[in-house]
């Protein structure tokens, strides 16, 4: 029973297909009909020759049924089954087994359509046509020849034959019918249950990409909001200390305020990374392209480097082709971004030799080319298997070595995403301790044919007329440096620490301050005093700085409808500015602030009558 159950499985196995398994049901029944008939026509007695034919059948049926399912791909033994079954067994049965007046019509006819179930359309018209001729071919030749016709002894025995021909034809069709109706009913319905399965899965997925979603875009704005958290105390910590710096005179003292600096720049580009990051990942941050000279950039990458490189004793060089187009089309500050984090990382990670910044590019068409810089040290190197993680976000590699290095893993995925999203590419190639060039490649359009020349004789230019340009700078801050002791400021901040920043980087100014520490308070300021200028912090409680604005200008009986008010916010979100000036503020500083910026905002809103210049 196993046995047959074994054996019955391996010819409906679910990898076979539903012509495949007809095929095999087709072929078991004629060897199962081909057995009893064998013994049937060995009762009837008809010749040997028709018991050889049909024992011959029989073991070509088992061969093929053998064959098809040995290489159930190839299409060869159908048509094998087919063209010999049609061609050769049934005209020779034909004449063996008593022709037309017995059961071989019904054979043949049986074959023809046997075809149609086994091959392609084509196919089955060609064997039709040939067996429809054989056919006719045997009556005319049955007709003429008699004597060629190996009939059987008795009318009554062709009767039998035909009636056991028809009988086997019609269970065998039967059983294919039915079985193919069983088989499509099956596929039918066990595709209606895979849909049902791939619906529920659909909406599983759809369900847990929405959960994703809300996870990702959570994990944003906590990005975001805690970049913003950040900022706002070191904008306290830097403003305090440039206080120090300002007015200590104390050598030591001066010294541990100078680190004090540094340390706190370094982590604000720490948050500045992490906040383009998290932009970035929420897909909220913009391209910003402007017409700029590609000379600036390339001398502040040389003014931004070079003392670093020095402090470490490296060689810095800048190359150029100097036929690169002087004025191009643009995200500047998204170009500046990327070069600076590639030079940081090759100063990093470089003990001694050079390194090397060289400007080159390629033309695409008549208004654009291919901007193409690398940035080449004689470093660490980076060996190729970690060079396939390198971009990858939060990921240092060879963690080991590079411990005493400081870095988050941010930089390269955020300089690959910005080239990305400009339309370029970045690259590396590297060697293991003996160095490494990364390479961008970024499209941009040429504002002006000029070219932008030799940097380094540019440079040289530069450095004469820097001395020139100090003086100049010199009278300017002069000029700049002003007193206001008429003039009304009100700072709105509710960090108590921010306001005092402000108030003592205004402190040289002599303007009278005051200070409020929520929206509520300032409304109460703005009812009773009129002032000049309006410093409004943004993200505060209960009232933010937005809707204190607003009602400022609406304020009945209020004396500041039509002041000016600048936004002083942590938030370094992309299109801020623009959202600050369409609610209404004048202008934006960022935090944290520099005296410098907020003296330069102040002096160009002030009424001028209240502007005393240090300088008279
Ligand atoms: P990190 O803040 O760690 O410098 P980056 O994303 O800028 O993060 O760089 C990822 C890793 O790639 C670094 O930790 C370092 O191992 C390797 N790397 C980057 N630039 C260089 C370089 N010029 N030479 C050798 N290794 C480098």
């Amino acid at each position: 029973m196993n046995f047959i159950r074994k054996y019955f499985g391996y010819f409906f196995r679910s990898e076979l297909t539903i012509k495949h398994k007809l095929v095999n049901v087709i072929l078991g029944c004629a060897l199962l009909v081909q057995i009893p008939s064998i013994i049937l026509t060995i009762a009837v007695g008809t010749n040997i020759w028709g018991i050889i034919i049909q024992f011959l059948m029989a073991v070509f049926i088992a061969a093929i049924l053998y064959l098809t399912n040995r290489f159930p791909d190839s299409l060869v033994p159908s048509i094998l089954i087919a063209t010999v079954a049609n061609m050769i067994g049934f005209p020779l049965m034909y004449f063996m087994c008593g022709g037309y007046r017995t059961g071989i019509v019904i054979w043949m006819l049986f074959g023809a359509i046997f075809t149609w179930l086994l091959v392609d359309v084509k196919w089955s018209v060609v064997i039709s046509v040939i067996v429809f001729c054989l056919l006719n071919g045997c009556l005319r030749f049955e007709e003429h020849y008699p004597q060629y016709v190996s009939f059987l002894d008795t009318r009554n025995d062709e009767i039998l034959d035909t009636g056991i021909a028809f009988i086997f034809v019609t269970v065998i069709f039967g059983l294919i019918f039915k079985y193919q109706t069983y088989a499509y009913e099956k596929q039918a319905r066990t595709l209606k249950e895979n849909d049902e399965e791939l619906r529920k899965l659909n909406e599983e997925l759809a369900e847990a990409n929405t959960r994703l979603e809300s996870a990702s875009a959570a994990k944003s704005s906590f990005l975001a909001n805690m970049s913003h958290e950040i900022r706002t105390p070191i904008n306290a910590v830097l403003g305090m200390d440039e206080m120090i710096l300002r007015e200590c005179k104390d050598k030591q003292i001066l010294e541990y305020a100078n680190d004090i600096d540094s340390a706190g720049h370094q982590l604000l580009s720490l948050v500045n990374d992490i906040l383009d990051f998290s932009k970035i990942e929420s897909g909220k941050m913009e391209l910003h392209p402007v017409e700029y000279e590609l000379f600036s950039v390339m001398n502040d990458c040389y003014n931004m480097i070079f003392m670093r490189a020095k402090r470490k004793e490296l060689e810095f060089i800048v190359e150029n082709d100097p036929e690169i187009p002087a004025f191009l089309y643009g995200d500047e500050v998204r170009i500046r971004q990327v070069i600076m984090n590639l030079l940081t990382n090759a100063v990093k990670y470089t003990k001694d030799g050079s390194v090397r910044l060289i400007f080159n590019y390629e033309k695409i068409d008549d208004d654009n080319i291919k901007l193409i810089v690398s940035v080449k040290d004689t470093g660490i190197g980076i060996s190729g298997e970690n060079q396939k993680y390198l971009f990858d976000s939060f990921r240092r590699v060879d963690e080991k070595a590079n411990r005493n290095i400081e870095g988050t893993g941010l930089g390269l995925s955020i300089t690959k995403k910005f080239t990305e999203m400009m339309g370029g590419t970045v690259g590396v190639e590297s060697v293991l301790y003996e160095g490494s060039t990364f390479t961008v490649q970024i499209p941009q359009k040429i504002a002006d044919r000029a070219t932008v020349g030799p940097f380094a004789e540019r440079l040289n230019h530069k450095a004469a007329q820097a001395e020139e340009d100090a003086d100049k700078a010199r009278e300017e801050e002069k000029k700049d440096r002003f007193t206001a002791p008429r003039a009304r400021i009100l700072v709105v901040d509710d960090v108590k620490m921010n306001l005092n920043v402000v108030r003592l980087l205004l402190k040289n100014t002599g303007m009278q301050i005051d200070l409020a520490s929520s929206g509520e308070e300032c409304l109460k300021y703005t009812l009773v005093k009129r002032y000049d200028i309006i410093l409004m912090d943004h993200m505060m409680p209960i009232m933010d700085g937005i809707e204190a604005l607003h009602k400022i200008r609406e304020q009945a009986d209020g004396l500041n409808a039509d002041t000016p008010v600048v936004a002083l916010t942590a938030n370094a979100l992309v299109g801020a500015q623009e959202m600050y000036l369409d609610e209404g503020f004048v202008s934006y500083i960022s935090k944290p602030v520099k005296s410098i910026d907020l003296e330069a905002a102040l002096v160009k809103l002030l009424p001028k009558d209240k502007i005393v210049r240090e300088n008279g």
